[in-house]
C-alpha cells in the first residue's frame, strides 16, 4: 500500500466517541502512530487493543520530528497522526507536517471525528450558520481585548478554547468589549460532569464563582445584534472606556459600535 498520512480524530472525553474507521486505520492500516504524549495515547490504544509503534510529535519537537516523519512517509510508511484529544491540527500540532506532506504529493487522509469546537457549538443554542473559531484567546488582557474587538462586528458566533485559570479574566474582557451578548460556557464535554452555563459574560461569571473553575472548556459568544442601551453623554462613555484601559481611538470605535453610531459621530462628539 502506498504511503499516506492519516489525520485521525480521537475522543475528547468519552472513549466511545471514536469511529469504526478510525479504529480500523489505527489497528490495521498504519505502520506507526505519531501522538503528542505517548503515555496518554497508550491508554486509548490499549483500551482498543491497538499495539503499534508510537512516536512523539508535539509543540516542542514539531520541527525535527516533523522532518523525521516526512522522511518515513517518503520511504513509503503509512503514518497516523493523533492528538491528546479531538481532531489533530485544531489548536494542536500537525499543520506543518500535513502541509509539507501535501506539498510533496503524499496523500493526507482525514479520518473525521470529535472536536470540542463543533461539539460545543452544536449544543450551545447559539446560531450555527456562521461562526468564527479563534483558537485560544491571548493570555494578556490587552491582546485579548483587541482580539475580541476585532471580531465584534462579525455577524457570527465566536468560539474560543480557554484555560480554567484564565476564564474569569476572559469573561471580564468579553463583558468589557462586547457587552451583554449571549454567552455559553461548555465544560467537560462528553465527560461525566458535562455542563453548559448560559447567560451573559457577567452572569456566567457569577455562576462560575459559585462552581469550580476546573475542567476543559469552550467559550462561545453570540453575535452582536442589539445595540447597548446607554444614554450617558458620549464623552462620559468614552472617558470611562479610556479609564478602563482602552486607547482613545479604540474607545471611540468601541462606543460607536455599542451605540450603533459611526466612528465619525462619536469622534466629533468627544473632540472639542
Ligand atoms: N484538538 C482538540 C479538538 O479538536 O477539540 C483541541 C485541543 S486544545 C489543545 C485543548 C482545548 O480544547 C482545551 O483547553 C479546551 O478548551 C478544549 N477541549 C478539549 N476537550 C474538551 C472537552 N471535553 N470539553 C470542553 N472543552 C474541551
Amino acid at each position: 500500500m502506498p504511503a499516506a498520512l492519516y489525520l485521525v480524530a480521537t475522543p475528547i472525553g468519552n472513549l466511545e466517541d471514536i469511529t469504526v474507521r478510525a479504529l480500523r486505520i489505527l489497528k490495521d492500516e498504519v505502520d506507526r502512530i505519531a501522538c503528542e504524549d505517548t503515555r496518554h495515547s497508550r491508554k486509548l490504544l490499549d483500551h482498543y487493543n491497538i499495539d503499534k509503534p508510537l512516536i512523539s510529535y508535539h509543540d516542542h519537537n514539531e520541527r525535527e520530528r516533523g522532518e523525521e516523519l516526512l522522511d518515513r512517509l517518503r520511504n513509503g510508511e503509512r503514518i497516523a497522526l493523533i492528538s491528546d484529544a479531538g481532531t489533530p491540527l485544531i489548536s494542536d500540532p500537525g499543520y506543518r507536517l500535513a502541509a509539507a506532506a501535501a506539498e510533496e504529493g503524499i496523500p493526507v487522509i482525514p479520518i473525521p471525528g470529535p472536536s470540542a469546537l463543533l461539539t460545543a457549538l452544536c449544543a450551545s443554542g447559539l446560531p450555527t450558520d456562521a461562526f468564527i473559531f479563534g483558537g485560544f484567546l491571548p493570555p494578556k488582557q490587552g491582546q485579548r481585548r483587541k482580539t475580541l474587538e476585532s471580531w465584534a462586528e462579525s455577524p457570527a458566533t465566536l468560539v474560543f478554547y480557554e484555560a480554567p485559570h484564565r476564564i474569569l479574566d476572559a469573561l471580564d474582557d468579553v463583558d468589557f468589549t462586547l457587552g451583554d451578548r449571549p454567552v455559553v460556557l461548555a465544560r467537560e464535554l462528553t465527560k461525566m460532569h458535562e455542563e453548559f452555563l448560559r447567560g451573559t459574560a457577567k452572569t456566567v461569571k457569577e455562576q462560575l464563582k459559585t462552581a469550580n473553575t476546573r475542567g476543559e472548556m469552550v467559550l462561545l459568544i453570540g453575535r452582536g445584534e442589539a445595540t447597548v442601551k446607554d444614554d450617558r453623554p458620549l464623552p462620559e462613555a468614552v472617558a470611562e472606556a479610556i479609564a478602563n484601559g482602552m486607547e482613545r481611538m479604540e474607545a471611540i470605535k468601541h462606543i460607536a459600535r455599542q451605540r450603533g453610531l459611526s466612528k465619525r459621530e462619536v469622534y466629533q462628539a468627544v473632540t472639542p
